[in-house]
């Protein structure tokens, strides 16, 4: 790892103040100007943000959010808290310009280390450009600030997000390296998937990570009963799956998946009680990560359900904002639009869309669990067989030979990504839910951004990412480092 320190731009937080985040000074590809560009609105909030907790729903469409807050209406007969949030008119809200350095389409990593580090970088990269030269990324700052530190996340625990704040690696996909980095960095609080970047039989270099994090005092949980309650502050780190947890719908269902692993919600409880019992504050950043997963697959159930495990544990987030709102920066957004999914009109006068959407209601487990139960030698009766075990529907022969084409790699489609054998399925259940998707992939639109607490009232209508670095550095009365140009 090269140290070069290039273009030291110089501005001391004072300047920060005066000026606007210091890291929309550096051109992205493209986009929004950072605060520089307006006169900065207010500088109280500097020092006062004792807690700050970063909240991404990855991957997360406009649509994702209004299907939340239908799906929650149903449900529960209330809306989401996110909307709720926005009705209360408790929460600043605006846009966010998520492009990285080298796309108008952000991948998580390059995403997540825009607010982690400031830098617009290569999608794919971990807090470093293309040369190998890191940026230092916020939650080692506050490490070495004496604050407490959090991660948590339906996604392997060493995903893009969380390393994002955390890691420095050339590519997303060196997990095991990022892995070995939270055990140096010494991240207080993480709960997650993906046992193996931790397991010395599963990792590459035969480390045994866990044994290292043990020598360090930490709780080591691999199920939700090892994880047990909070009891004041003591470091942990929970891996409760080998890889992603699981979607939120198949969670549920699924007996010895409820007793095993904890819900987003339940995690993130977790964490802010035992960040807060330190008494040093903290910064936790919670990722509902396999949103982005289900977008990806163009499966509402598995997207919907998943932003409402996402929603409950905004519900947990602000309880705490509510306790000690002139302390806590807290913050809910996504890094990029997946696969723009919406309720679309369907029959006569659009009168079928409400009726199909509720279908999703009687829905026990995802597109992604009845694919797995499928194959390229599933017969067509196979296939309705196990829609209906997932669904209760009773799906079309003809729709169950389009999946079998699929899976047998026969089927064409005009935009070729939806061909894939889990498109197909997306795109047949459109017919059913009148959910769709326009694709299956991430897009450029500008997110969705609410906050509250200090800091939150500097936000206009739309926002830089890069911003966020010095934003929650100065809420937080740490001094922004002095950065580098990319
Ligand atoms: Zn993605």
């Amino acid at each position: 790892m090269k140290n070069s320190k290039k273009t030291n731009a110089g501005l001391n937080r004072r300047d920060f103040l005066k000026f606007g985040a210091l890291t929309g000074m550096f051109a992205g590809a493209s986009g929004v100007a950072s605060a520089c560009a307006t006169p900065a609105s207010n500088g109280n909030f500097a020092g006062r943000a004792k807690y700050i907790i970063f909240m991404v729903s990855d991957g997360m469409s406009h649509g994702t959010l209004q299907m939340a807050d239908l799906m929650s209406r149903r449900l529960h007969g209330r809306p989401s808290k996110w909307i709720e949030l926005y009705e209360q008119r408790a929460v600043t809200r605006g846009l966010m310009d998520m492009t990285t350095g080298n796309a108008s389409v952000p991948d998580s990593a390059a995403a997540s280390s825009s607010w982690g580090c400031g830098h617009r970088i290569t999608n794919g990269n971990v807090n470093m450009d293309d040369n190998e030269n890191p940026f230092e990324p916020i939650i080692p700052i506050f490490g070495r600030h004496g604050r407490k530190t959090g991660l948590v996340t339906t996604t392997e625990i060493t995903h893009a997000t969380p390393a994002g704040f955390t890691a420095n690696v050339q590519r997303r996909h060196m997990q095991d390296d990022i892995a070995a980095q939270y055990l140096e960095r010494e991240v207080d609080v993480m709960l997650g998937g993906g046992r193996r970047h931790f397991d010395p039989d599963v990792r590459e270099d035969g480390q045994d990570l866990y044994a290292g994090f043990r020598d360090k005092g930490y709780k080591v949980a691999l199920t939700k009963a090892e994880l047990g309650q909070p009891n004041g502050f003591g470091r942990v780190l929970g891996t409760f799956t080998e890889r992603h947890l699981p979607y939120s719908r198949d969670h549920e269902n699924t007996e010895e998946l409820v007793l095993d692993v904890p819900t987003l919600a339940e995690m993130s409880k977790y964490a802010i009680d035992t960040l807060y019992a330190s008494g040093d504050g903290f910064i936790l950043q919670i990722e509902g990560g396999r949103v982005d997963h289900a977008a990806h697959s163009m499966d509402a159930t598995g997207l919907v359900y998943d932003q409402i495990a996402f929603d409950d544990a905004i519900r947990v987030a602000w309880d705490f904002y509510l306790q000690h709102p002139d302390e806590t920066l807290i913050v809910m957004t996504t890094d990029h639009g997946n696969a723009n999914p919406s309720l679309n009109a369907a029959g006569s006068g659009y009168n079928d869309s409400d009726p199909f959407f509720n279908r999703l209601q009687e829905f026990t487990y995802t597109n992604n669990w009845i694919m797995r139960g499928l194959n390229e030698d599933s017969s067509v009766a196979d296939i309705v067989a196990r829609v209906g075990t997932a669904t209760g529907l009773d799906f079309e022969r003809d729709h169950a030979r389009m999946l079998q084409q699929a899976l047998r790699g026969e089927f064409q489609a005009a935009y070729a990504m939806k061909a894939r054998p889990m498109n197909v399925l997306g795109g047949l259940m459109s017919n059913y839910t009148a959910v769709s998707f326009t694709g299956s992939v991430h897009t450029a639109d500008y997110v969705e951004l609410a906050a509250a607490g200090p800091g939150s009232e500097t936000l206009g209508p739309i926002t830089r990412n890069t911003d966020w670095f010095g934003l929650m550095l100065t809420a937080a009365g740490i001094e922004i480092p002095e950065m580098r140009q990319s």
